[in-house]
Protein backbone atom coordinates (compact mmCIF):
# COMPACT_ATOMS: atom_id res chain seq x y z
CA UNK A 1 0.00 0.00 0.00
CA UNK A 2 1.60 3.43 -0.70
CA UNK A 3 0.80 6.45 1.68
CA UNK A 4 1.18 10.04 1.73
CA UNK A 5 3.70 11.21 4.37
CA UNK A 6 5.06 14.57 5.26
CA UNK A 7 8.56 15.05 7.19
CA UNK A 8 8.86 18.29 8.47
CA UNK A 9 12.91 19.54 7.84
CA UNK A 10 14.78 21.74 9.97
CA UNK A 11 18.60 22.62 10.61
CA UNK A 12 19.94 25.53 12.26
CA UNK A 13 23.80 24.77 12.35
CA UNK A 14 26.07 25.05 9.01
CA UNK A 15 24.84 25.67 5.73
CA UNK A 16 20.89 24.75 6.68
CA UNK A 17 20.17 25.29 3.57
CA UNK A 18 22.19 23.20 1.21
CA UNK A 19 21.92 20.47 4.30
CA UNK A 20 17.76 20.52 3.64
CA UNK A 21 18.03 19.88 0.17
CA UNK A 22 21.08 17.39 0.58
CA UNK A 23 18.17 15.40 3.03
CA UNK A 24 15.47 15.89 0.52
CA UNK A 25 17.68 14.32 -2.23
CA UNK A 26 18.48 11.95 0.34
CA UNK A 27 14.93 10.44 1.55
CA UNK A 28 14.05 10.86 -2.07
CA UNK A 29 16.34 8.16 -3.16
CA UNK A 30 15.17 5.71 0.18
CA UNK A 31 14.15 2.16 -1.08
CA UNK A 32 10.72 2.44 -1.01
CA UNK A 33 9.84 6.37 -1.18
CA UNK A 34 9.12 7.83 -4.11
CA UNK A 35 7.22 11.60 -5.42
CA UNK A 36 9.64 13.62 -3.31
CA UNK A 37 7.84 17.29 -3.32
CA UNK A 38 9.82 19.88 -1.22
CA UNK A 39 7.77 22.55 0.33
CA UNK A 40 9.41 26.31 -0.11
CA UNK A 41 11.87 26.92 2.81
CA UNK A 42 11.65 29.59 5.65
CA UNK A 43 13.61 31.13 7.82
CA UNK A 44 12.68 31.81 11.86
CA UNK A 45 14.17 32.79 15.43
CA UNK A 46 14.37 29.30 17.59
CA UNK A 47 11.17 28.61 19.48
CA UNK A 48 11.87 27.87 23.21
CA UNK A 49 15.85 27.77 22.59
CA UNK A 50 18.73 30.43 21.80
CA UNK A 51 20.98 29.95 18.74
CA UNK A 52 21.14 30.69 14.82
CA UNK A 53 18.27 31.51 13.03
CA UNK A 54 16.46 27.83 11.57
CA UNK A 55 15.86 26.89 8.01
CA UNK A 56 12.64 24.96 7.74
CA UNK A 57 10.53 22.81 4.98
CA UNK A 58 8.23 20.32 4.60
CA UNK A 59 8.83 17.47 2.33
CA UNK A 60 5.83 15.38 0.98
CA UNK A 61 6.33 11.91 -0.15
CA UNK A 62 4.59 8.76 -1.31
CA UNK A 63 5.86 5.80 0.33
CA UNK A 64 5.30 1.94 0.28
CA UNK A 65 7.20 1.95 3.88
CA UNK A 66 5.95 1.21 7.62
CA UNK A 67 5.96 4.55 9.84
CA UNK A 68 8.83 2.98 12.15
CA UNK A 69 11.10 1.88 9.27
CA UNK A 70 10.79 5.44 7.49
CA UNK A 71 11.74 7.13 10.99
CA UNK A 72 14.76 5.02 11.59
CA UNK A 73 15.67 5.95 7.90
CA UNK A 74 14.96 9.92 8.95
CA UNK A 75 17.23 9.25 11.99
CA UNK A 76 20.12 7.66 10.03
CA UNK A 77 19.77 10.55 7.51
CA UNK A 78 20.27 13.04 10.63
CA UNK A 79 23.19 11.29 11.83
CA UNK A 80 24.77 10.63 8.71
CA UNK A 81 24.43 15.04 8.76
CA UNK A 82 26.09 15.56 11.93
CA UNK A 83 23.04 15.49 14.28
CA UNK A 84 23.92 15.63 17.91
CA UNK A 85 21.81 15.72 20.80
CA UNK A 86 23.38 17.46 24.15
CA UNK A 87 20.43 18.34 25.43
CA UNK A 88 16.50 19.12 24.45
CA UNK A 89 15.92 21.98 21.72
CA UNK A 90 19.76 22.01 21.04
CA UNK A 91 20.56 23.63 17.68
CA UNK A 92 20.91 21.11 15.39
CA UNK A 93 22.64 20.01 11.71
CA UNK A 94 19.26 18.47 10.66
CA UNK A 95 16.08 17.27 11.85
CA UNK A 96 13.42 15.41 10.56
CA UNK A 97 10.70 15.04 11.83
CA UNK A 98 7.77 12.77 10.78
CA UNK A 99 5.09 14.69 11.30
CA UNK A 100 2.05 12.65 9.38
CA UNK A 101 1.84 9.41 7.73
CA UNK A 102 -1.11 8.77 5.46
CA UNK A 103 -3.95 8.47 8.61
CA UNK A 104 -2.24 6.44 10.87
CA UNK A 105 -2.17 7.50 14.61
CA UNK A 106 0.42 6.25 16.95
CA UNK A 107 1.69 6.76 20.56
CA UNK A 108 4.84 4.84 21.85
CA UNK A 109 7.86 5.93 23.01
CA UNK A 110 9.65 5.84 19.75
CA UNK A 111 6.97 7.22 17.63
CA UNK A 112 3.68 9.36 18.20
CA UNK A 113 1.84 10.03 14.92
CA UNK A 114 0.62 12.88 14.02
CA UNK A 115 3.39 14.70 14.88
CA UNK A 116 2.56 15.77 19.10
CA UNK A 117 3.37 19.44 18.63
CA UNK A 118 3.06 19.98 14.39
CA UNK A 119 -0.16 21.79 15.22
CA UNK A 120 1.38 25.11 16.88
CA UNK A 121 3.83 25.71 14.80
CA UNK A 122 4.30 27.95 11.96
CA UNK A 123 7.30 26.86 10.69
CA UNK A 124 5.57 23.31 10.51
CA UNK A 125 2.24 24.72 9.31
CA UNK A 126 3.29 27.11 6.83
CA UNK A 127 5.31 25.11 4.50
CA UNK A 128 2.64 22.44 4.95
CA UNK A 129 -0.11 24.34 3.52
CA UNK A 130 2.60 25.73 0.82
CA UNK A 131 2.02 21.61 -0.13
CA UNK A 132 -1.49 20.84 0.72
CA UNK A 133 -3.75 24.05 0.71
CA UNK A 134 -7.23 22.43 1.90
CA UNK A 135 -5.51 20.09 4.90
CA UNK A 136 -7.56 19.48 7.87
CA UNK A 137 -5.43 18.34 11.03
CA UNK A 138 -7.36 16.76 14.09
CA UNK A 139 -7.08 20.09 15.57
CA UNK A 140 -8.33 22.48 13.07
CA UNK A 141 -7.46 23.97 9.68
CA UNK A 142 -4.37 24.77 9.11
CA UNK A 143 -5.44 28.35 8.31
CA UNK A 144 -7.04 28.64 12.10
CA UNK A 145 -4.02 27.14 13.35
CA UNK A 146 -1.77 29.07 11.79
CA UNK A 147 -3.63 32.48 13.20
CA UNK A 148 -3.25 31.06 16.74
CA UNK A 149 0.48 30.28 16.67
CA UNK A 150 2.87 32.04 18.62
CA UNK A 151 5.73 32.08 16.34
CA UNK A 152 4.61 34.18 13.10
CA UNK A 153 7.68 35.68 12.41
CA UNK A 154 8.84 33.82 9.62
CA UNK A 155 10.34 35.08 6.08
CA UNK A 156 9.90 32.73 2.75
CA UNK A 157 13.54 32.36 1.55
P1 LIG B 1 13.03 17.02 18.72
O1 LIG B 1 11.75 16.86 19.49
O2 LIG B 1 13.80 18.23 19.15
O3 LIG B 1 12.82 16.92 17.25
P2 LIG B 1 14.60 14.61 18.43
O4 LIG B 1 14.65 14.86 16.97
O5 LIG B 1 15.90 14.33 19.13
O6 LIG B 1 13.96 15.82 19.21
O7 LIG B 1 13.57 13.42 18.68
C1 LIG B 1 13.33 12.93 19.97
C2 LIG B 1 12.58 11.60 19.91
O8 LIG B 1 11.28 11.78 19.39
C3 LIG B 1 13.20 10.49 19.09
O9 LIG B 1 13.76 9.56 19.94
C4 LIG B 1 12.01 9.87 18.33
O10 LIG B 1 11.98 8.48 18.46
C5 LIG B 1 10.81 10.52 18.98
N1 LIG B 1 9.65 10.71 18.13
C6 LIG B 1 8.38 10.40 18.48
N2 LIG B 1 7.52 10.71 17.53
C7 LIG B 1 8.23 11.25 16.51
C8 LIG B 1 7.87 11.76 15.23
N3 LIG B 1 6.61 11.79 14.81
N4 LIG B 1 8.88 12.24 14.45
C9 LIG B 1 10.17 12.23 14.89
N5 LIG B 1 10.57 11.74 16.08
C10 LIG B 1 9.60 11.26 16.89
MG1 LIG C 1 13.21 15.56 15.72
Amino acid sequence: MTVTAYIGMGANLGDAQATLLAATKEISVLPGVANAKLSPLYRSAPVDAGGPDYINGVLQVSTTMQPETLLRALQAIENGHGRQRPYRHAPRTLDLDLLLFGREVRNTDFLTLPHPRMHERAFVLMPLRDLAPGMMLAQGSLEELLAACPDQLLSRI
